[in-house]
């Protein structure tokens, strides 16, 4: 049974569409006899006409059927169903003009979905869509082999076949981006909400949800650091993370083999390689991170720069707390720290009371 101050917090949140709190509970609606997910768009029902489970099997279990709006059977979180399926769209017809009719239909605004893409991938939706163009030129081009090196690092002269081909079709101008690498960014889902992952072809550079607060900020700083342009797409490294990381939240993995590439200043890496360190279901303190790098007085700036972490659950800044107990920050909401120490903590074998796990 779910009590009833858990109940309202749960109302709470899914009133408010927090994704934090995407696959902790699903909501049964007794009028209709169906059931969401917390992030699900259409109006919410009353209060007193919410059953809430925690978990899909309990709420079919009480003859409730999936909502047809949210998905909940679907592992993915509701706002990005609509750009999951812009993006369906922009795949199978890469060469479609897109038009505001186009959005109409999706039950959207080509401004609503400009945001959305500006928030999820840093960039704009008419600018996604070039990306994913030159994506599937230069996946052509290197298999073709006319291109090997594209993933290396590439010299952006004239003569280029990229580079003609970035002027040429789509209209960009090379000598803006400079850029010397080609990285690939793609979605990966998980229990705990979507995850967006930027790759080459040897190693994951960045892994967050696609709701932390710093997302776009990251990217950029990716961007810039590694002088790359991003494009959509799915690399080894990707495919292997997802495996990975769906063995990670069964409880069934505890160290990851995805190659990964930390990039930042000397502090930052130092920080986070201390990070990546603690063990499955341990914790440790931002004290004692700052301690192991000899910087004791500087905990607040170093607590702020774990949280900048690149890659979040393989470096497991989750797993960083503050000296009291309190769980302290954390870039993808607090809910989700909580619940990847509860995970962890299961999978250790740590039991509460009668042998039924707690998640909070
Ligand atoms: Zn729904």
């Amino acid at each position: 049974m779910t009590p009833n101050s858990q109940k309202l917090n749960y109302y709470q949140a899914f009133l408010s569409r927090n994704p934090e709190y995407e696959g902790v509970f699903y909501v049964g609606v007794k009028t209709t006899k169906k059931f969401c997910r917390v992030t699900c768009p259409k109006r919410k029902p009353r209060f007193e006409n919410c059953e809430f489970f925690e978990s899909i099997e309990d709420a079919t279990a009480a003859l409730y059927k999936p909502c047809k709006y949210c998905c909940p059977i679907r592992t993915f979180s509701g706002p990005m169903d609509l750009v999951e399926a812009i993006i369906q769209k922009v795949d199978e017809d890469l060469e479609k003009e897109w038009v505001e009719i186009d959005f109409y239909e999706l039950k959207t605004t080509s401004d609503i979905v400009r945001r959305q893409f500006k928030k999820r991938f840093g960039m704009t939706f008419v600018e996604y869509v070039k990306a994913r163009k030159l994506g599937a030129m230069v996946e052509k081009l290197i298999s073709s082999k006319t291109l090997k090196d594209a993933q290396g690092s590439i010299e952006y002269k004239s003569s280029n076949p990229l580079t003609d081909l970035i002027r040429g079709k789509l209209g960009l101008e090379p000598t803006l981006l400079k850029p010397k690498r080609v990285l690939h960014e793609s979605w990966i889902r998980t229990r705990f909400g979507a995850m967006l992952a930027i790759s080459n072809d040897k190693a994951i550079v960045f892994l967050g949800f696609i709701d932390r607060k710093d997302l776009e900020l990251e990217i950029e700083r990716i961007r810039l650091g590694m002088k790359a342009i991003i494009i959509p797409g799915v690399t080894k490294p990707m495919e292997l993370l997802q495996k990975e990381l769906d063995d990670y939240f069964k409880g069934s993995l505890k160290t990851f083999t995805t190659p990964i590439n930390v990039t930042g200043s000397k502090l930052q890496k130092k920080i986070w390689n201390e990070v990546h360190k603690i063990p499955y279901g341990k914790i440790t303190t931002y004290l004692e991170i700052a301690n192991s790098i000899g910087k004791s007085k500087a905990v607040r700036a170093i607590a702020s720069l774990i949280g900048k972490n690149p890659i979040s659950i393989i470096v497991p800044c989750h797993r960083v707390v503050n000296s009291n107990g309190s769980l302290g920050g954390y870039n993808s909401g607090v809910v989700r720290k909580q619940r990847l120490l509860s995970l962890e903590k299961r999978s250790e074998g740590y039991f509460e009371g009668n042998g039924r796990v707690k998640d909070y």
